[in-house]
């Protein structure tokens, strides 16, 4: 049967457009007086006020004109969580550019491919990572400025007219003292580069639009329930999908936020959660896992959400956590392209009276599907939609108004969206009738560690080009304190010798360090499916549960 259709009656509200200034006036006007802690200029720990960051955020905006940068210029960052990252955080958006955060973790040849393919007019480094930047100036010609921000590093500053200070820039210019405008909310507001399986890493470009309703949803009770009487501690980087949005979501609340800085040791994480009273904190498994030890509840009574997504949260950490601190870790699953938030593991009524095991059970699931996200799975063969009914896997889909829609200049030939418009995640999923996402598998050739991505397809290209090597596979092998850490099962030439030392070394000069393969196997062939592929799921079974 159809439904009858007419044309229909329009509402009458006003098309007011959904965009970051509005964020940014609201806190201005409303939390002058809430506290922002954290690293600040020169690196000291630094306790001012969200009116004082305002002032910044307005001469930042008048700093970018100063420079010359275009209007709708992309802006790079290479920082970590800082007070200065969080005011270009609205003041490149609020002018009309776009915040480009650059992730610190890439390798020199990734890098310098994003700045080259984002058009990178400016860049935004912290004094300590410049070591890391510089080298490569030469091959971004198209940087005009590097605006060099104190954390209270001695890295040399090199003599060019390119390199500006930080501080200097601000105090030459008085703030900007009108309202900043976005009048189409789709507008461009940030993007973030994501690794692909193969080849060269995809631009995802958020807009005004859906950055405000991610944040929205962020205070919504059943997704992580954020507020004004927060205190928030982003610990998953700002370059990470603008760190889950934190950011944005705790200054529309006016939440006090913590900016930790480069300090990711957990004895800091700890000593931050203890001595800010942190209440609400975000990170990967990797994080969580180490702070346990550290922390006692007496010390964060106030603590009430630990949100840890990026990879599968083992049922024994959060129980870990449930059983040493009273407060259970909230799964949540998300990527990139989905800003990142998708799911968040809420407890609903349907859980009251379940006993601390089976609520163990429900928390190890990745959680319930966020409003206004649509998911669906799909048969990775047919392709036809598979029912949620708890049992039933297949290809998790994705659609709604905070997930990609493409990738910054269409790069990707349409393989990772549906003809319909869904965003293809690359999990493999299991969903109950009630929303409850469980992933059971991966389609992407994909190692994630510690939160970062490693091409497993490249690094076997990379050790395929050893005149040694017949043939490579990497895979991902359980790990636990990394989620998943690389192993390279390599089969030696007729004749050849070689080492896993040799293999490693020759990986060195290739890849960043820590996404050199902590093993080397050898094997006599590399297993092989029906079409002559690498049977890598073959290799998995074999070596996880090896080592699992
Ligand atoms: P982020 O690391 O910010 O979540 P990425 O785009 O780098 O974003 O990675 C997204 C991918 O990470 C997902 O497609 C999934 O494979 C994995 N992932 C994210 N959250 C979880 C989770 N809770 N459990 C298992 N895997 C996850």
């Amino acid at each position: 049967m159809q439904l009858r259709k007419a044309a229909p009656v329009l509402g009458q509200m006003q098309n007011r457009p959904l965009a970051l200034p509005h964020v940014f006036h609201r806190a201005e006007q409303m939390f002058g007086h809430k506290p922002l802690t954290g690293i600040g200029v020169g690196g000291a720990v630094t306790s001012t006020t969200y009116a004082d960051w305002a002032q910044r955020v307005r001469r930042t905006a008048a700093a970018l004109d100063a420079l010359g940068v275009a209007g709708d210029a992309r802006v790079g960052t290479f920082c970590w969580n800082t007070l200065a990252h969080l005011e270009l955080y609205f003041a490149v958006p609020c002018t009309g550019r776009v915040l480009h955060t650059l992730n610190i973790r890439l390798f020199p040849e990734q890098l310098v491919y994003i700045v080259d393919h984002a058009d990178d007019e400016v860049i935004f480094v912290e004094r300590a990572l410049l070591g890391q930047l510089w080298p490569l100036v030469d091959q971004m010609p198209r940087v005009r400025k590097f605006v060099v921000i104190d954390d209270g590093a001695d890295t040399e500053i090199p003599d060019d007219e390119r390199i500006v200070d930080h501080e200097e820039l601000l105090a030459s210019v008085e703030p900007f003292t009108g309202a900043f405008e976005i009048e189409d909310e789709n507008t461009a507001a940030a993007m973030c580069y994501t690794s692909g399986t193969t080849g060269n890493p995809k631009g995802v470009v958020y807009s005004h639009r859906s950055s405000v309703l991610h944040s929205i949803s962020l205070l919504m009770a059943d997704v992580a329930g954020i507020s004004e009487r927060d205190v928030i501690l982003p610990i998953v980087p700002m370059f990470h999908a603008n760190a889950w949005g934190t950011p944005y979501g705790a200054v529309l609340c006016g939440a006090s936020i913590v900016m930790p800085g480069p300090n990711m040791v957990p004895k800091a994480i700890a000593g931050m959660l203890r001595d800010h009273d942190v209440t609400v904190t975000a990170g990967v498994p990797t994080i969580w896992m180490g702070v346990l030890p550290e922390l006692e509840r007496a010390e964060v009574p106030h603590l009430r959400l630990l949100l840890c997504g990026g990879s599968a949260v083992p049922r024994s950490l959060s129980e870990g956590w449930r059983e040493k601190i009273g407060l259970p870790i909230t799964q949540a699953w998300g990527m990139t392209e989905t800003s990142p938030i998708a799911t968040t593991g809420m407890l609903r009524s349907i859980h009251d009276g379940l006993s601390d095991d089976e609520l163990a059970d429900v928390r190890a699931t990745q959680g319930q599907v966020t409003p206004l996200v649509e998911l669906r799975l799909a048969d990775p063969d047919s392709g036809e939609i598979v029912p949620w009914d708890g049992t039933s896997s297949g290809e998790l889909q994705a659609a709604g108004p905070w997930i990609a829609a493409s990738y910054y200049r269409n790069e990707d030939g349409g393989k990772q969206f549906t003809a319909d418009g869904w965003l293809r995640t690359g999990d493999v999923a299991i969903i109950d009738p009630t929303g409850y996402v469980r992933l059971v598998d991966r389609t992407k050739d994909l190692v994630k560690s510690g939160g970062e991505w490693i091409s497993s397809v490249d690094m076997e290209n990379q050790i395929m080009g050893m005149p040694e090597v017949a043939e490579a596979a990497v895979i991902a092998v359980p790990d636990e304190k990394w989620s998943e850490r690389p192993l390279a099962c390599v089969v030696i030439r007729d004749g050849a010798e070689l080492t896993a030392e040799q293999v490693k070394e020759y990986l060195a000069t290739k890849v960043a360090k820590w996404q050199i393969p902590d093993d080397v196997v050898f094997i006599d062939e590399v297993p092989k499916t029906s079409t002559g592929k690498f049977s890598k799921k073959t290799l998995r079974e074999k070596f996880a549960a090896e080592r699992g």
